[in-house]
């Protein structure tokens, strides 16, 4: 028994420190994505115009999604939704609406797998292109726009986004809506860092975006902001 615990300590140091050493390259990646560490990824405009782009990402989501929906009709704002394949797969009809209500989509993988930065480049361009043919085959529109799974750029995602002609898509507002419980908090994420240019990360999936929305949109305009549609804010073309 001894001879167990003197050894079991050292061969779960060796097992985990690799672990650990990558979760600390993937939030050191996380946090870079805004100084383009890997990939030449945008987050946020250069204008000196007083518009604003919100996206919404880890969509299309059965229950959530029509409410998100229902809230920018009736504010008459478009928005841009990063989509996730085989969500895409689960709800085609949710891609439609948003394509009829002239929302923008963007890719966002096909699995969103929590390795997804482990994938070869190989791998990483099939969930592209697999995402990409999902959504040309309900709307008729090949997508350019690309937004990493947890907005972790790698080399072998660089190699993936330049030789697809994918444009990175990261922001430069976090609202951190699947993590905040409380609205003020949401808010606060939000309001003081809005800037002409400014690109806001939200989440289809999130239940305090959905409940907080209206008020996000009002706090915005009060502040003198127009949301526009992320091409248009960065005046990139979002579909081949
Ligand atoms: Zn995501």
């Amino acid at each position: 028994m001894f001879g167990l615990r003197a050894v079991i300590p050292f061969s779960f140091w060796y097992f985990l420190l690799p672990f650990f050493c990558y979760q600390l390259f993937l939030i050191f990646g996380a946090i870079k994505i805004k100084s383009n560490f890997f990939v030449d990824s945008i987050s946020e405009a250069i204008t000196t115009k007083n518009e604003i782009a919100l996206t919404f990402d880890d969509g299309p989501s059965e229950n959530n999604t029509n409410r998100i929906l229902d809230i920018l009709l009736q504010n008459n704002i478009e928005a841009t939704f990063f989509c996730i394949g085989n969500r895409v797969e689960a709800s085609p009809e949710l891609i439609k609406r948003m394509d009829a209500e002239h929302h923008l989509i963007g890719n966002h993988s096909y699995s969103h797998h929590f390795f997804f930065d482990l994938y070869s480049a190989d791998k990483m361009k099939a969930e592209l292109l697999k995402t990409n043919y999902l959504i040309d085959s309900l709307i008729g529109k090949k997508m350019t726009f690309f937004r990493p799974p947890y907005g972790v750029t790698n080399p072998n995602l660089a190699k993936a986004i330049t030789q697809l002609n994918f444009h990175s898509i990261g922001w430069n507002i976090r609202s951190m809506d699947t993590v905040v419980k409380v609205e003020q908090k949401l808010l606060s994420n939000i309001m003081p860092k809005l800037k002409p240019g400014s690109i806001v990360l939200l989440h289809d999936t999130a239940q305090i975006t959905i409940a907080n929305l209206q008020t996000i949109i009002d706090a915005i305009k009060a502040q003198g902001f127009t949301i526009v549609r992320l091409d248009k804010l960065i005046n990139i073309e979002p579909y081949a």
